[in-house]
C-alpha cells in the first residue's frame, strides 16, 4: 500500500471546514487591510532562494528541495513565500504603482525538516507583504494585522514578540561584539550551535536548546546596539503598536531564521508552547528587492502555518462553521418515490440548494442515519403514500417536528426556511 511521503499529511473532507474557517477570516482581513492575492508556481530558480534566504541558513544548507529539470535548470520547491513575492514584484513592474503594494498568498511550502507535531515537510502559509514602503507606521499596521488575524479565529492566549535585528550599518559591529562574547561559550553550546557559531552567529540566539538558551540569556541585545537610524524606527514602532493598544513583549532573542530581515522582526506564539511552535512570524526586508536586482525597495511582510492554526484552533475547541454540511437529506422508499426523489434532488440543486440521498434502496433507518452522519438539518421524506398525495413528509431533524409539504411547494419552503436560518 502506498503511503503519503513521510512529513506530508492528507487533509481530509472532515478536517476541511477548519481550512475553509482560516482562509476565509484571512481573506476578510485582507480587504480590510487592502490586500490583493498573488500566486506563484511552486518552483522556482533555486539561485532566487540561495540569494535570498542566505548560504548559511538551515532552510538553505539543509532543508530545501532541489532537483534538475530535463533542460538542466536547477529549481527548488518553494521553501518559503517572501522572495517569490518579491521575484513577481520586479518581474512584473510592479514597483511603478503607488506603493506599497501590498499582497498576500497562500501557498504550500516545502522543507525538508524532522518531522513532528505542527512541523512537517510540505506545509501551507498564509502570507502577506507590503512592499515600498519604509515608514515605522506600515511596521505597526502590518504586526496589527497579523495580530488581528489570530484575534479574528478566536485564538486566545497568544504572545507577540517584537524584537530589532538593526540594518547593514549596523549589524556587522553588533555581530562582531556577539561573536566575541560567544567565543567564551563556544565549547558549551550543542553540536548545530557550534557551527552556527562560525556561519551564523545571529541564529545561536534562538536555538532551543537548554545550555544554549542559558548562553543567550546574557548575550549582548541587538536592540541595544541599533543606529540612530534603527533606533529612532524602533522606538517609533513600539509608540504605535502602545498606541494600538497591542499587547507586544520585546523579546531580545528573536531573531527569525532568514537572512534577509533588518530593523522589525516579530512573532506570535501559543501560550505554553516552545518557541519552535511559532504560530505566524515576519519581519521588514528593506534590501532583499536590491539582493534580487531591483531598486533600493523597503518592506515588510508576515507569515502563518495554517497546519499551526488548524491544530490551535482545535486545542483550543473553537467552534468553526461548517459551511460543507449536506442541508437537505431525500429518504425514500420504493420505485416510484425514488423517480420523484431524483427529480425533487435535481430541482433543489438548481435553486442553490445542497441534497445528498435518492439514490439507494436501504432502509429508512439506514437513510437517516447517513443523513445525521451528513449533518443534514432536514430530510425528505417520500413513500407511496407520498407519492400518491403529491407530497413529501419534511422533518426538521434539529426540531425533531416534521409535515407535510405538496411536493411542488417544497422548493420554496426550504427556501425560506434556509434564508430565515441564515439572517
Ligand atoms: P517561517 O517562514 O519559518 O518564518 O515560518 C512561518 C510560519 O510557518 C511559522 O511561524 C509556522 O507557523 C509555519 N511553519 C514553518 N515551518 C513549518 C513546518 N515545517 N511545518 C509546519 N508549519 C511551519
Amino acid at each position: 500500500m502506498y503511503k503519503a511521503p513521510r512529513g506530508t499529511a492528507d487533509i481530509l473532507p472532515e478536517e476541511q471546514a477548519y481550512w475553509r474557517y482560516v482562509e476565509s477570516q484571512a481573506t476578510a482581513l485582507c480587504r480590510l487591510y487592502g490586500y490583493q492575492r498573488l500566486d506563484t508556481p511552486a518552483f522556482e530558480d533555486a539561485s532566487l532562494f540561495t540569494r535570498s534566504i542566505g548560504e548559511s541558513t538551515d532552510i538553505v544548507t539543509k532543508e530545501m528541495y532541489v532537483f534538475e529539470d530535463r533542460s538542466h535548470n536547477k529549481l527548488a520547491l518553494r521553501p518559503e513565500g517572501t522572495a517569490p513575492v518579491c521575484r513577481a514584484y520586479l518581474e512584473h513592474g510592479l514597483g511603478n504603482l503607488p506603493q506599497p503594494v501590498k499582497l498576500y498568498y497562500f501557498a504550500g511550502i516545502f522543507r525538508y525538516e524532522r518531522p513532528q507535531a505542527g512541523r512537517y515537510r510540505q506545509h501551507y502559509q498564509f502570507g502577506f507583504e507590503a512592499i515600498g514602503e519604509a515608514d515605522p507606521a506600515l511596521d505597526a499596521e502590518v504586526i496589527d494585522m497579523a495580530w488581528q488575524f489570530f484575534k479574528s479565529l478566536w485564538l486566545n492566549d497568544l504572545y507577540l514578540y517584537i524584537n530589532s535585528i538593526g540594518c547593514r550599518k549596523c549589524r556587522p559591529a553588533y555581530l562582531k561584539s556577539l561573536k566575541s562574547y560567544y567565543s567564551k561559550h563556544v565549547a558549551g553550546l550543542c553540536k548545530d550551535c557550534q557551527t552556527r557559531f562560525e556561519k551564523n552567529t545571529l541564529r545561536l540566539l534562538d536555538c532551543k536548546q537548554p545550555t544554549c538558551q542559558e548562553a543567550a540569556e546574557s548575550a549582548p541585545r541587538s536592540a541595544e546596539s541599533l543606529c540612530l537610524e534603527c533606533g529612532e524606527h524602533f522606538t517609533t514602532v513600539k509608540k504605535y503598536l502602545d498606541s494600538l493598544g497591542l499587547p507586544y513583549q520585546v523579546n531580545h532573542r528573536l531573531v527569525r531564521g532568514l537572512d534577509y530581515y533588518t530593523k522589525t522582526v516579530f512573532e506570535i506564539q501559543p501560550h505554553g508552547e516552545g518557541s519552535q511552535s511559532a504560530l505566524g512570524g515576519g519581519g521588514r526586508y528593506d534590501d532583499l528587492i536590491e539582493e534580487l536586482g531591483g531598486k533600493p525597495t523597503p518592506a515588510i511582510g508576515f507569515a502563518s502555518g495554517m497546519e499551526r492554526v488548524v491544530l490551535n484552533l482545535k486545542q483550543q475547541r473553537v467552534a468553526v462553521p461548517d459551511a460543507q454540511k449536506t442541508e437537505v437529506f431525500i429518504a425514500c422508499m420504493g420505485e416510484q418515490a425514488k423517480r420523484e426523489g431524483v427529480k425533487l434532488a435535481a430541482t433543489l440543486r438548481r435553486q442553490g440548494i445542497a441534497v445528498a440521498g435518492a439514490l439507494s434502496d436501504r432502509s429508512l433507518k439506514a437513510q437517516l442515519r447517513q443523513a445525521d452522519s451528513l449533518g443534514s438539518r432536514f430530510v425528505v421524506i417520500i413513500g407511496d403514500d407520498e407519492v400518491k398525495a403529491g407530497s413529501v413528509t419534511l422533518r426538521d431533524m434539529g426540531k425533531g417536528d416534521q409535515r407535510s409539504v405538496a411536493m411542488e411547494e417544497l422548493g420554496k419552503t426550504l427556501e425560506d426556511i434556509l434564508r430565515c436560518a441564515q439572517e
